[in-house]
């Protein structure tokens, strides 16, 4: 799936962040700056192509959308509407279901981790590098230093079940939480 020679469809992924900037207008991140949530999935999408080395457009296009069912009004028909089935089930893979505490949500994370399709766990693989890089730089004022550490332990389990998937994200995470 991921391929150097494949060409990357500029227009698709262009969409995708014209539609996750609609639907997450009024988000913001929790960072005491309140930075547009949109920076987070460019941050994403660009940590894929940029050192996961991905040219696959749909995982670049579902790294855009990843939280858009979680964390807005967005429904599964309209992703594949607009994307199709494959950016669909990729976005669903990486979505929590939100109907179950936030505790068994990050248990579930951890267990469900290993199996994943590939292009799923590079995509959590990005999204964890983000957000641990965020709670060491940028992280919301109200957490403590155990809180961040337990986000950062809790986070390292996550990526022990996505091993193998991309050498270069998994050594940017271990640098990282070295
Ligand atoms: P999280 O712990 O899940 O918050 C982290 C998530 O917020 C990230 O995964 C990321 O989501 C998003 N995020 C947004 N901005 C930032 C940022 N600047 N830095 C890092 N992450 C950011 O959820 P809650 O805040 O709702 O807390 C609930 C959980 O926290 C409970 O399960 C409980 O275990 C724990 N907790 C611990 C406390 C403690 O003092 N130890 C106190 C209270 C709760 P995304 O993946 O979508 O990008
Ligand atoms: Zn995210």
């Amino acid at each position: 799936m991921d391929s150097e020679n494949k060409s990357v469809d500029t227009g698709k992924i262009l969409q995708a962040l014209v539609f996750a900037a609609h639907k997450h207008r009024d988000h913001r991140r929790k960072d005491p700056d309140h930075s547009p949530y949109i920076n987070h999935l460019i941050e994403v999408a660009d940590l894929l192509y940029q050192v996961g080395g991905t040219r696959d457009t749909d995982l670049l296009v579902a790294a855009v959308l990843h939280d858009s069912i979680e964390d807005t009004h967005t429904s599964p028909e309209e992703i594949r509407d607009a994307f199709g089935q494959a950016v669909l089930d990729l976005v669903l893979e990486v979505t929590d279901d939100k109907s179950l505490p936030k505790a068994e949500r990050k248990r579930l994370q951890v267990e469900h981790a290993p199996n994943r399709s590939l292009p799923a766990k590079q995509l959590k693989l990005a999204d964890k590098i983000c957000n641990v890089r965020d709670i060491l730089h940028t992280p919301p004022a109200d957490w403590s230093p155990e809180r961040r550490q337990e986000y950062l332990d809790w986070a390292r389990q996550v990526v022990e079940g996505l091993r193998g998937a991309n050498p270069a994200l998994e050594a940017e995470f271990d640098a990282l939480y070295k």
